[in-house]
């Protein structure tokens, strides 16, 4: 994940135009963030909206939407920024996004469906895990059972999306189970791209308060590997998925297409393991 002041996006989107829709995170509550603590939510009013857009390159061929979770908006909002990103961006291919779990709930598939014809070509799920007393303690605020249901309205409105996941998200001496949840999620779904991040611990955040209050243990290095080779072990994907762990925080960097790639990434794993 790249920042620039106070405005995260993903590491591939890095060359790509950025458009802000919200301010902060409507959420704002899980234990291990501090991306947006100091932003209060709110949304970028549609009339800025279309002044930036108006001020952008005409053959400008990709946006993606900032803050932390702009289809909170709704469908009727996400649909007039697509619509002016098609009136003032008209060789724009491809609009990108992070969106959650919570925020696509608020939509029917005929929304979704209706977004992506309008534009909207990728999001960046930040599942983080399929182990739901992981997800609970670190107040992500829905369980694995809501993620399948809304990844599977995303299969079904032809919306493409990546997967994150946080590793050793469930602490020590959980690796496993939250690996084999973990897969087991993905298993249900179609997803581009698998992508996994160390779980880091911030400063003030409610998981480093917890941690000094010994209410959580940190999973070792081993512990991680562990996790991200059982995860791999068991990921069955029948369509093209790239699995990819080379963010510069995590234990083991590798990147590679499932299930064509699957036994080259399983014999580089074992090599940090030996
Ligand atoms: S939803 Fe994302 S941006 Fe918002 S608090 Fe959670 S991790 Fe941070």
């Amino acid at each position: 994940m790249m920042k620039k002041e106070n405005v995260y996006f993903p590491r591939d989107e890095i060359r790509t135009t950025l458009l802000p829709v919200t301010i902060g995170c409507a959420h704002n509550e899980c234990a291990f963030c501090t991306m947006y603590r100091d932003d209060p939510y709110s949304i970028v009013p549609l009339f800025e909206v279309e002044i930036q857009l108006k001020n952008m390159d005409l053959y400008t061929e990709r946006i993606f939407i900032t803050s932390g979770d702009p289809l909170s908006i709704g469908y009727e909002k996400m649909k007039e920024v697509l619509d002016l990103i098609g009136k003032y961006l008209p060789y724009c291919a491809c609009v990108a996004s992070y969106a959650s779990v919570r925020s696509i709930k608020k939509y029917t598939v005929e929304e979704l469906s209706i977004l992506h014809h309008s534009g909207l070509r990728l999001l960046y799920m930040g599942f983080e895990s399929g182990y739901d007393e992981a997800l609970n303690f670190m107040n992500k605020g829905y369980t694995s059972k809501d993620a399948i249901e809304e990844a599977k309205k995303l299969n079904e409105a032809q919306i493409p999306f990546n997967t994150v996941i946080v590793i050793g998200m469930a602490g020590k001496g959980k690796s496993l189970e939250s690996a084999l949840a973990t897969a087991e999620m993905i298993n249900q779904f179609e997803t581009n791209k698998v992508y996994t991040m160390n779980l880091t611990v911030f400063h003030g955040t409610e998981l480093d308060n917890k941690i000094k209050k010994e209410e959580f243990e940190l999973a070792s290095g081993k512990e991680r590997l562990i996790e991200t080779m059982t995860l791999l072990r068991n990921l069955n994907k029948e369509k093209r998925t790239l699995f990819d762990t080379t963010h510069p925080a995590n234990v083991v960097s590798l990147k590679g297409y499932l299930p064509d790639e699957k036994d080259r990434l399983m014999k580089e794993i074992m090599r940090y393991h030996d």
